[in-house]
């Protein structure tokens, strides 16, 4: 059975899916850039690419902080202008400390150099351009870093103030250090680049052709990082953070990951335009850049590699060429009709105003991009949705074992609670709970609504603080750790109220879970050496024969994004990614809920199959013939309180429970039964 996809978009998706169809692209688009200097001999306009590319490399830049990760950066125009700086002050006249020998050094290897301006010996900085690059990249990744760890906490709306804020400061402090930068008057002569003894001076091509190479390098980098453990990590922080950690992301980690790289690609674009301007000015980096480089990436489509080059190209260009030729064309149509205002409308100079419109246009007409991050497969038609019966029996044994590679479930007690206290505010939502989970078993907790069972995971997974008490998992204490640490020792959840990352595949879905056991970092991610490959393509096949467990519900839907399943199969994707995780200890919160008797049914029996294959289980349950089924052991909570302990039977005959749980006319019915 195949997922039928509307004709034509199919095929098109088919063309471009083929790798010959896309290196050709690519080639011509290669050869259309090497060749254009030589085609067009006009030096304004391989300018005007020139600085195009410099906004496209900013774009991309700002795509992993807001598109990947999804921070929203209103200062991005800081990080350039530091990297602007550390460039432009260290290969300009603008700081000359009294010569001594300690510059001596720097002078051997070319930094500095020795000159005599009337008054004595002065330090001349010569950093080279070639230098400067890698430089400014790692001294602004720093500056992310520095910036970042206080202020990623926030999210949304605080972190868009803050990052404005720093994008405000930093040109105010160009603005107020003249000793450094000049101030307002700016630099002054900033060294041009050489190479091989060819000076750059400040001809456009050779500065056209590095700026081709740096968006080139970034595009490489982008798409690199996008397609790699770090990439989909900050794609789940992007979706939903608390999932995120509970799945085994660092996501302060990942969002400063996100940040550094995005100021490094500001850095090192920063050295080339100040090279390419030979001067540098605070007004170069102010509000309106970051706005603009938003614009762009919105524009574009957020996340988008290959929509922000687009949409930053279109933008950079309107300015400096559509713009003005429009203006000049409406100067000569004002002057035949003889229109004053006609004759004198400057559109460059209401970019602003422009952007907002086109900006408008785009959040009405097409919100996700000129080109959408996102290219999912369609749902499936109404034939290939109804082909599936109900599976029973469970998991196929076998298949589950290979692909789940559970490790073994241990000895003695796997998970010990003992007197956990909750309070939020006024509310005790957990009052000395104590309960023990052995290897192997399956407990279920069941209890009144708001009876403190999310609580109770909450706090075992690390998502709620408690107030007093200890978790230990298989024999060391995990009351404390944040979430994701608890997941990487053996320990993954489903939750009530379903927390997948709905804008992504269901098969990226199950490869995040695999984060916590895999090891490809930033470096892996675009270096990619035979280790990250293999490692990449084993999580890829563990995914798919993970998804392949739930036969046709999930398998034929591996490509569509998660926010277009059923809830029945958004719960299941929950349970795969959990899976994926190797955990020893499943937690289900409720995993039934939302579904029909025969689909409860279905997951009962997949829910068995695990235990049979030694995977220990904790389950919060209201369906009660689900937890006779499956537990070994009930506990009750009512209030935050255990009510009562025992085996399903025991519990269901228990005169509290009955009072507290199932009320009076369940019990008379069980009475009759
Ligand atoms: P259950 O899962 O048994 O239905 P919960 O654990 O979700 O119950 O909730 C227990 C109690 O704690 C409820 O009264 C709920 O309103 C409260 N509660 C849960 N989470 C929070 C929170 N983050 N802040 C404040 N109150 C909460
Ligand atoms: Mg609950």
């Amino acid at each position: 059975m195949s997922a039928t996809i509307p004709a034509p978009v199919g095929r098109l998706r088919a063309v471009w899916d083929r790798p010959a169809v896309r290196h050709g692209l690519l080639a011509l688009l290669t050869a259309a850039v090497l060749l254009f200097p030589f085609v067009e001999g006009d030096d304004a306009d391989i300018d005007s690419l020139a600085n195009a590319a410099a906004y496209v490399a900013l774009a991309l830049g700002l795509n992993i902080v807001v598109g990947f990760a999804g921070l929203l950066d209103l200062g991005y125009a800081a990080f350039f202008a530091i990297g602007a700086y550390v460039y432009g002050v260290l290969s300009s006249f603008q700081v000359l400390p009294a010569w001594s020998p300690f510059w001596q050094p720097f002078a051997a290897l070319h930094l500095v150099e020795k000159i005599n301006q009337g008054g004595g010996d002065l330090v001349h900085f010569t950093l080279s351009f070639w230098l400067a690059l890698p430089l400014a990249a790692v001294v602004t990744a720093g500056c992310g870093v520095l910036f970042g760890a206080p202020t990623l906490r926030l999210r949304g709306d605080y972190l868009a103030i803050v990052t404005l804020g720093f994008g405000e400061i930093v040109p105010i402090v160009a603005r107020n250090t003249p000793y450094l930068t000049n101030g307002a008057a700016g630099l002054n002569g900033v060294q041009a680049p050489h190479l091989f003894g060819y000076n750059f001076t400040v001809q456009a091509t050779p500065y056209y052709y590095v700026g081709m190479a740096l968006v080139a390098l970034l595009i490489f980098t982008s798409i690199r990082l996008r397609d790699s453990r770090i990439g989909r990590a900050w794609m789940a922080v992007r979706e939903d953070e608390t999932a995120a950690s509970a799945m085994g992301i660092d996501r302060t980690r990942a969002k400063l990951l996100a940040f550094a790289i995005g100021a490094a690609f500001a850095g090192a674009v920063g050295v080339f335009y100040v090279a390419k301007l030979q001067t540098a000015t605070p007004d170069m980096f102010g509000f309106p850049v970051s706005v603009m480089i938003l614009v762009m990436v919105v524009l574009g489509g957020m996340g988008s590699v290959w929509g922000v080059v687009l949409g930053a190209a279109l933008l950079s260009l309107l300015q400096s060429w559509f713009l003005p030729d429009l203006s000049e064309w409406l100067h000569t149509l004002g002057a035949a009709i003889g229109n004053d205002w006609l004759q004198q409308i400057d559109l460059a100079r209401s970019i602003e105003l422009i952007f907002g419109i086109l900006l408008v246009l785009m959040m009405l007409f097409r919100r996700e991009g000129l080109i959408p991050a996102a290219r999912h497969a369609p749902s499936l038609d109404f034939a290939a949705q109804h082909v599936q019966g109900v599976q029973r029996g469970g998991f196929d044994g076998e298949l589950a074992a290979t692909a789940l590679a559970l490790p073994e479930p241990g000895r003695g007690n796997l998970l010990e609670v003992r007197g956990i206290t909750v309070r939020f505010g006024g509310l005790t939502a957990l009052n000395g709970v104590d309960l023990v989970v052995p290897a192997g078993g399956v407990v279920a907790v069941i209890g009144p609504n708001g009876s403190g069972k999310s609580t109770l995971f909450n706090v075992i997974t690390g998502l709620v603080p408690a107030d007093s008490g200890s978790i230990r998992f298989a024999g060391a204490e995990i009351l404390g750790l944040p979430p994701h640490r608890i997941l990487a020792k053996g320990l993954a959840r489903t939750f009530q109220n379903i927390r997948l990352f709905a804008n992504l595949t269901v098969l990226d879905n199950v490869l995040i879970g695999q984060h916590a056991r895999l090891s490809t970092g930033a470096f892996g991610a675009v270096l990619r050496p035979p280790r990250t490959r293999a490692e990449e393509a084993r999580a890829l096949a563990r995914a798919r024969s993970i998804i392949a467990l739930f036969g046709n519900r999930l398998a034929p839907r591996a490509a569509q994004a998660v926010s277009y399943l059923s809830y029945a199969n958004r719960r299941r994707v929950e349970i795969a990614r959990a899976l994926a995780s190797q955990p020893k200890l499943l937690l289900l919160d409720e995993p039934t809920a939302g579904m029909n008797p025969a689909e409860t049914l279905e997951l009962a029996e997949q829910i068995r199959s695990l235990h049979a294959l030694g995977l220990t289980i904790l389950l919060i349950e209201h369906k009660l013939d689900v937890v006779t089924q499956l537990a070994d052991t009930v506990i009750v909570l009512d209030h935050g309180e255990k009510l009562a302990e025992g085996r399903p039977d025991q519990v269901r005959r228990n005169e509290e429970v009955l009072r507290a749980y199932l009320g009076r006319a369940a019990r008379e019915a069980l009475d009759a039964a």
